[in-house]
């Protein structure tokens, strides 16, 4: 009969197995959901950087409308002195009309010296647009061809993830709380991402300090949960025979007899 202990380490070893085999999908995704994270946030950088640019070009453009609009009322107005010139009574009269003709078409200069650096700016922007377009293109590629390596790789796996994230969720439902904190927090603590092993050939699954006989015979009788001195992790369970040889590196849970 399995007592109350006895069942929760069973249940800790099914969910350490189902996590190891999440574990194991994830290290095959390796890197690329980050790569692919990070290539989403340099493109969206590039097009906010573009936009400015764009931006930028759109308001050169609106003032150099409202120079042309300038000037023609300027011109309107010179013209309108330059009749009213040829009806001067006096030479006072004419010289004065004269001068302010003079300014005016200083201002129609000034404004035409704006328009001139306004298209030398917009010239510059677009310049630089050109680049920032050029940048975005690659980006998108890049983006794009990762995205199929990651959907690919998830494609393979989502399937058996689903089946495991599920399982998962009815072990969680049925795991005492604070015990399973402590399970997380091995696991997250741990290289091999073990939080549950077995005693195999006299030491710790986990981290192969050699577990003393009388602490092995009393894991066995899992009247409560042991945990190794050394690493942590919880004991469950004394294997008597090794089926599989397991190593700190493969984060294999350890199988028996
Ligand atoms: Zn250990």
């Amino acid at each position: 009969m399995e007592n109350t202990i006895e069942k929760t380490l069973n249940l800790l070893l099914e969910l350490q197995d189902v996590d190891t085999q999440i574990y194991k999908i994830l290290q095959v995704r390796g890197g690329l959901p980050q790569e692919v994270k990070n290539l989403e946030n340099e493109l969206a950088d590039l097009q906010l950087q573009a936009q400015s640019y764009q931006e930028g070009i759109a308001s050169l453009e609106e003032n150099i409308s409202s120079l042309r609009v300038k000037i023609k009322d300027i011109e309107t107005l010179v013209k309108r002195y330059e009749e009213q010139q040829m009806n001067v009574r006096n030479n006072r009269e004419y010289d004065a009309i004269t001068k302010e003709i003079e300014l005016q078409n200083l201002d129609i200069q000034l404004a035409e010296k704006k328009i001139r650096e306004n298209y030398e700016q917009i010239a510059k922007n677009k310049h630089t647009l050109e680049g920032l377009n050029d940048l975005i293109q690659k980006a998108k590629q890049n983006l794009t061809a990762k995205q199929q390596d990651l959907n690919s790789i998830i494609g393979r796996s989502q399937e058996e993830e689903q089946k495991l994230t599920k399982k998962r969720h009815e072990l969680e439902s049925v795991i005492d709380k604070s015990l399973l904190q402590t399970y997380e927090r091995i696991r997250n603590k741990v290289r091999n991402n073990l939080a549950v092993v077995l005693v195999k050939g006299g030491a710790c699954g986990g981290c192969f300090t050699t577990i003393y006989p009388q602490m092995q015979a009393e894991i066995k009788e899992k009247r409560q949960i042991y945990k190794c001195e050394h690493c942590g992790r919880i004991l469950a369970d004394v294997a008597e025979a090794i089926t599989i040889i397991a190593t700190e590196e493969d984060g294999q849970l350890l199988a028996a007899d």
